[in-house]
C-alpha cells in the first residue's frame, strides 16, 4: 500500500497541476460534468451530467478527486438525516480549487482542500471555545439542513432542474461549490485517500482524541465497526490507551479492527447477556472510555452502561433519527460518570489541516479503513456495504 500510495501522489501532483492549468478556461464558466445524484429518498442514485455554476461572493468551486461514502450519507438517503431532495450527497472529499468568488482570501485556484461540512466563521461563541467546532453558521447546530448556499440558492443544475446541495460540501460531483467557511487547505501532496479526513476519520479520532481525551493506559471500547468506529480505535491507539476493544457484529472485520489498533473484539452476536455486562465483566466493572459509532440508540445505552460508574466517559458519535430518544435513569450519570458527543471529532479547520499533515508524516494510517475503492458509477455498491454493514469504508475516485 504505502508504494502504491507514493504512485498516487505522483499521480495526484500531475492532477492538481492540470487543474490549475486549465482553471483560467473555466473560471466565470458553467462546468458541465458528472454528479450522483439522490433524485428520491430510500433509491438508488442516478449518475447524471449537470450543471455546476461558478462560485458567487465567497464561494470557492473545487474539482473533487476522491470521495468516501459515510455512514451519514446513507442517512441522508434514508431521511434519518433530513436534507431536500433531489440533492448531491456526499460530504467526504478532497479536490483543487478550481476558481474562487469575489472576496476569498483563504484559498486560490490549485490549492487543495478539503470541503468541511461544519463551516467556520471564527467569530462566534462556537468558533472561539477551545475543543468545540459548533459555529453558529453550522445548519446541524441550527437543526435543519436547507440544501441551499448561503444567499437561498443552488449552484447545481441538472435536465433543467435545480439539484440541493448537502451539508455545504456535495463531494459526489466531480465539481462542487462550497462557502469559504467551510474549507481547509491541506499539503498539495496530500493522497486521494486524505479524503477521509474529510469525515468519518476526522470524526472517529476526534471522539478519542478531543471529545473523550482518552488517556495514556486506560481502557476503551468502541462500538460499531465501520470507517468513524475504525478511526476511533486509532485515535485510542494514538492517546496510547492500554486496551482497546472492538464491539461489533460482524466478525469478519475484526483483524482489520486489529491492525488498526484493537487489543481485543467482542462480537456482540456471541453473547446471551446484555454486551454492557460482558465488557464490565472483561473490564473490572467497566472500561474507562466507550465511544459510540452506530447511530443506534440501544448502543449509545450499551456504550454508557459499559463505562465504570465512578469515571467512566461515554462519547456519542452516532446520527439517531428525529424520531429516537435516549431514555436514561438519572442514576447513571449520579455515580461519576459523564455523556457527552461531539460533531466531526471537535475539529475546527486548522485541525483538519494538522490532521493531514500527521497522516502525511505517518503517525496513523488509513489502509485499514479502506474496504471498497470504486469509480462514481459504482457508488451504489458502497451504499449497499453500508446497508449491509459489512464494509468498513469505500472511496470513490473520480
Ligand atoms: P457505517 O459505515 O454504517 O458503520 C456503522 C457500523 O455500526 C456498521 O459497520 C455496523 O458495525 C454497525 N451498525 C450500525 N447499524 C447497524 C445495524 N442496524 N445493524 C447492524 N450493525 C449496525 O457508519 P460510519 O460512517 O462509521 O458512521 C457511524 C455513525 O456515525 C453513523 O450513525 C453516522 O451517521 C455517524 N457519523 C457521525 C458523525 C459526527 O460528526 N458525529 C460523522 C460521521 C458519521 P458492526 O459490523 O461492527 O456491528
Ligand atoms: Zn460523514
Amino acid at each position: 500500500m504505502a508504494s502504491c500510495r507514493g504512485a498516487e501522489s505522483k499521480c495526484n501532483l500531475l492532477r492538481t497541476t492540470k487543474t490549475t492549468a486549465s482553471t483560467m478556461s473555466t473560471a466565470g464558466k458553467v462546468i458541465k460534468c458528472k454528479a450522483a445524484v439522490a433524485w428520491e429518498p430510500s433509491k438508488p442514485l442516478s449518475i447524471e451530467d449537470i450543471e455546476v455554476a461558478p462560485p458567487k461572493a465567497h464561494e470557492v468551486r473545487i474539482k473533487i478527486i476522491s470521495s468516501g461514502v459515510c455512514g451519514s450519507d446513507h442517512s441522508a438517503l434514508n431521511q434519518i438525516i433530513q436534507t431536500p431532495f433531489p440533492v448531491i450527497l456526499g460530504h467526504e472529499g478532497i479536490g483543487v480549487v478550481e476558481s474562487i468568488g469575489e472576496g476569498v482570501t483563504k484559498v486560490k485556484p490549485g490549492d487543495k482542500v478539503i470541503p468541511l461540512f461544519v463551516p467556520e466563521c471564527g467569530k462566534c461563541r462556537g468558533c472561539n471555545t477551545p475543543n468545540s467546532n459548533m459555529c453558529v453558521k453550522s445548519e446541524f447546530a441550527s437543526g435543519g439542513l436547507t440544501g441551499l448556499m448561503e444567499d437561498g440558492t443552488s449552484r447545481f443544475t441538472c435536465k433543467g432542474k435545480m439539484i440541493h446541495h448537502y451539508a455545504g460540501t456535495s463531494t459526489f460531483s466531480e465539481y462542487t461549490v462550497v462557502s469559504d467557511l467551510c474549507i481547509a487547505k491541506v499539503d498539495a501532496n496530500a493522497p486521494i485517500e486524505a479524503c477521509l479526513i474529510g469525515c468519518g476519520f476526522a470524526t472517529g479520532y476526534g471522539a478519542a482524541i478531543n471529545t473523550a481525551m482518552v488517556t495514556k493506559g486506560s481502557s476503551c471500547a468502541v462500538f460499531g465497526l465501520g470507517g468513524v468506529g475504525f478511526s476511533a480505535i486509532a485515535g485510542c491507539k494514538n492517546a496510547g490507551a492500554s486496551r482497546i476493544i472492538g464491539v461489533g457484529s460482524h466478525k469478519e472485520k475484526f483483524p482489520k479492527a486489529m491492525e488498526m489498533g484493537a487489543t481485543e473484539c467482542v462480537s456482540t452476536k456471541d453473547h446471551e447477556k446484555p454486551i454492557h455486562e460482558v465488557i464490565c465483566g472483561m473490564t473490572n466493572g467497566g472500561v474507562d472510555f466507550a465511544i459510540e459509532c452506530t447511530g443506534r440508540i440501544s448502543t449509545m445505552m450499551t456504550a454508557l452502561q459499559s463505562t465504570y460508574p465512578c469515571n467512566g466517559v461515554a462519547v456519542l458519535q452516532g446520527v439517531a433519527s428525529p424520531q429516537d430518544i435516549l431514555s436514561l435513569h438519572p442514576g447513571l450519570l449520579l455515580s461519576g460518570r459523564t455523556l457527552k458527543g461531539s460533531i466531526y471529532g471537535g475539529y475546527k479547520s486548522a485541525g483538519i489541516t494538522k490532521l493531514v499533515q500527521d497522516y502525511m508524516s505517518k503517525k496513523f494510517t488509513l489502509d485499514h479503513l479502506i474496504s471498497k475503492r470504486l469509480n462514481m458509477a459504482e457508488i451504489n455498491e458502497a451504499f449497499e456495504l453500508i446497508r449491509s454493514g459489512t464494509g468498513i469504508r469505500s472511496i470513490m475516485i473520480y
